[in-house]
């Protein structure tokens, strides 16, 4: 099967990267949701923990459970809230106030403009008397930005609204709150001394979708996607290869046959512009569920190693690329 390389003095590059923003270890939170943004969950937890963090995000009570012995706190991100030691929960709506355990340990998200979770400014003043009726315990108050990626200013409008709900947070009395909005993308762009946390995940992978402008660190890929060798044959000139027979040799060729296919989690994209790898060798005809054919003997070969130019290929984010590589392709640190 194709394998994965991770490369762990990177990640360690990109987290003292980001250390020098923030100030602090504890003050960055590893997202690890996805398996850990496909480099795998409890690999890079292991990692996370070498490295002195003590604060992870992911997305379910599952994943959370996995990844508990190498972390002091836990948020989970889209799940009802329970009572546990390590975990806080986040509430997304009013509903999950009313679905959640007594004696919970939470993080409130509002909708500072992005329309996709969290109550919405209106309804601080009832979510907070809810919070406070079912016996919650509020840990945070948390807000996403839509467009911390993109060049413009709407990022501060989202900043100063967030503001806004800090200060009817305070006026009703809450204390020891910790405020957190960051992702990679604005912590790229906005100082994060100030930060309790920031929550970050893309940019310590090594990526950033922001425009150059904004690629104040220096950030080096994690992830590299390797294939390995099935057979080998020669092509006569005119043969062709694959499913439909969509390559033709345009001369007598040796080509060889690699594990890695779209049960992989690799992405099948179109034969009219093949995928060129690492090497810059182009993928000859169709993938397969379990095969790609390339022009090439050797035994191993780097898919890629670069998951922004990867996936700009791909016509695809960095994010989507890695996310959907099978978490059973065996992940090797190097
Ligand atoms: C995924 C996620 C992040 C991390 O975003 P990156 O762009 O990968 O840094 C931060 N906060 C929330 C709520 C998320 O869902």
């Amino acid at each position: 099967m194709a394998f994965i390389k991770i490369n762990k003095e990177n990640f360690f590059h990109n987290l003292s990267q980001f250390l020098t923003k923030t100030g602090s270890k504890e003050s960055i939170g590893i997202v690890l949701k996805d398996n850990a943004y496909g480099h795998g969950l409890e690999l890079m937890a292991q990692l996370s923990k070498e490295f002195g963090l003590t604060q992870a995000v992911v997305r379910t009570f599952n994943e959370a459970q996995i990844i508990k012995p190498y972390f002091k706190h836990i948020l989970v991100l889209g799940e009802r809230a329970i009572c546990d030691t390590v975990c806080s929960f986040t509430l997304n709506s009013l509903e999950d106030i009313s679905k959640a355990e007594k004696g919970s340990i939470v993080e409130l998200k509002v909708d500072t403009g992005m329309h996709r979770n969290g109550i919405s400014m209106d309804e601080l003043e009832i979510a907070l008397k809810e919070i406070k009726n079912k016996g919650l315990i509020l840990k945070g108050v948390m807000t996403h930005n839509r467009s911390a990626d993109e060049l413009s200013s709407e990022l501060f409008w989202q900043q100063k609204r967030f503001e806004i709900v800090k200060s009817v947070i305070i006026l009703h009395g809450f204390k020891n709150i910790r405020y957190h909005s960051f992702n990679s993308a604005t912590s790229l762009r906005l100082p994060c001394n100030h930060q309790e946390m920031i929550r970050l995940g893309i940019g310590a992978y090594g990526y950033s979708e922001l425009p150059t402008l904004y690629k104040t660190l220096k950030l080096k890929p994690v992830l590299s996607l390797w294939a390995k060798k099935v057979a080998t044959r020669t092509l006569k000139k005119g043969e062709r290869v694959g499913y439909g027979g969509q390559f033709e040799a345009p001369k007598e060729m040796t080509v060889s046959t690699y594990d890695l296919g779209y049960g992989d989690g690799w992405m099948r994209s179109n034969d009219f512009e093949p995928f060129v790898t690492a090497e810059g060798l182009p993928l000859l005809g169709r993938v397969s569920m379990d095969y790609i054919i390339l022009e090439s003997t050797k035994e191993e070969i780097c898919i890629f190693d670069d998951a922004l130019s990867a996936g700009k290929q791909l016509k695809t984010i960095s994010y989507e690329l890695m996310t959907q590589l099978h978490k059973d392709i065996k992940r090797v640190v190097i």
